[in-house]
């Protein structure tokens, strides 16, 4: 069998970082070019359900992500106002005993940097300043070559496009168009602990509330409070898609929440505010010898916490594949394995914003209240919804 033995991988996010770790770790050469002369990630936390953690043990990251974690108690997801639990569901403890994994909360700086170590002690290549233009997939020689925006060049077997919402491999692959504004906003910012006045749950809460809600979780083992607000808007006005927040304005917004969300956003002293943006699910995600994986094929709202973690178990499906199979046959199981659960994933996010953010007044609490009482009455109908995401297992 004719199986890859180099690659190059667009785009040095998490899930580009997977990828390249995941092949690296089975004797695959590995070109990863990033467009930033630096390597980073933004300054805001990551919910690693038990379904991405596995994939992150199984790279072998488990003992240097423990000491950088924090285990939250619950998910919880409570009124705006009165701070009513409108769902408790156990992680901690319950969720290693059920999926035999942890639910952790991790500083994405400490994730990213992490797997940039884990890739260069695995011999990847990185090559910084590295903007793809585009690529010229030979048939001919059975080889792709990313050719980049300073005219270098990288020949391989295959061309990975981890390369985000914004994707020039997608793009290349399947034409223009631009991500869609879903109507939302997002403020992140991490505040450390020392600088609030009230005690924060230590759970993975959803404040909900009419046309917004807030997400607050712990980082660092408890150094930090990490908080991302969503605002409904019609508009984004800015080029960017992120812009430097305004604290006054992020306040207002939240004005008359909860007390343990208004003294949060209080101590906030800095906040940047993200579009949020999607895309329909993609005809296909691979062509000739180039392949999409991540944010590139599948972006989604943050409303489940599962948009790295789907780039995750890409990665490691992918390289599964690659290493075991001919080419057009590793690309074709691949996406047959993951786009009918990354579409799926991608719905479900975006039907709970209509129940975070109460839409249909009286309606929407009406909507919580029984998701309350289901929970009570039925916690095991709550449990099948949370195991079809925390419990999976890629099956390879
Ligand atoms: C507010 C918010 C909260 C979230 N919370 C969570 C959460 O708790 N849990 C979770 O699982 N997910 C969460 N997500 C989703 C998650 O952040 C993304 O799904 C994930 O980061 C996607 O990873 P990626 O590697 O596919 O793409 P990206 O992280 O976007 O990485 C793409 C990389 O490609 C590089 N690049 C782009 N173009 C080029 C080019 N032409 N040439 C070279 N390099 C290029 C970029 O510089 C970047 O480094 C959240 C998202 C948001 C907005």
């Amino acid at each position: 069998m004719n199986q890859v033995s180099r690659v190059v991988v667009v785009g040095a996010g998490i899930g580009g970082l997977c990828a390249a770790l995941a092949l690296a770790k089975q004797g695959v050469q590995v070109v990863m070019c990033e467009q930033a002369t630096r390597l980073g990630e933004v300054g805001a936390g990551l919910q690693i359900s038990p379904n991405a953690f596995k994939v992150l043990r199984a790279l072998g990251l488990e003992s240097a992500l423990q000491p950088l974690a924090f285990v939250p108690q619950n998910a919880a997801i409570r009124d705006y106002k009165t701070g009513e639990y409108y769902l408790k569901a156990p992680l901690a403890d319950q969720a290693e005993a059920r999926y035999r994994a942890p639910y952790w909360h991790l500083h994405r700086a400490d994730l990213h940097q992490v797997l940039v170590d884990a890739c260069s002690a695995a011999g990847v290549d990185i090559w910084l300043g590295a903007a793809l233009s585009h690529y010229n997939d030979d048939p001919l020689s059975g080889r792709i070559c990313a050719v980049m925006e300073d005219g270098r060049e990288c020949w391989a077997e295959l061309l990975i496009g981890a390369d985000g919402i914004r994707s020039s491999v997608r793009e290349q692959m399947l034409g223009p168009e631009q991500p869609t504004f879903m109507g939302q906003v997002a403020w992140r910012g991490v505040i450390p602990v020392s600088d609030l006045s009230i005690h924060v749950q230590p759970d993975a809460c959803v404040w909900a509330g009419p046309g917004r809600h807030l997400v607050s979780y712990y980082l660092r083992g408890g150094e930090y409070v990490n908080f991302v607000a969503v605002e409904e808007r019609q508009d984004w006005r800015s080029e960017s898609w992120r812009e430097e927040g305004d604290v006054k304005e992020l306040q207002r917004a939240f004005a008359g929440w909860h007390p343990e969300v208004s003294e949060l956003l209080s101590a906030a002293s800095s906040t940047f505010l993200w579009s949020l943006n999607g895309r329909d699910e993609l005809p296909r995600w691979h062509q000739g010898r180039a392949v999409l994986l991540g944010d590139a094929c599948h972006p989604m709202l943050p409303f489940m916490a599962q948009g790295a973690a789907m780039a995750i178990e890409d990665a490691y499906a992918l390289a599964h594949y690659l290493t075991r199979f001919a080419l057009p046959d590793a690309l074709r199981q691949y996406e047959q394995l993951r786009k009918p659960r990354a579409t799926k994933i991608q719905n479900m996010s975006k039907a709970n914003a209509g129940l975070y953010h109460m839409h249909g007044g009286v309606l929407g609490k009406a909507k919580l209240r029984a998701l309350k009482t289901v929970s009570r009455v039925f916690p095991q109908f709550i449990q099948s919804k949370l195991d079809a995401v925390y419990g999976y297992e890629l099956p390879l």
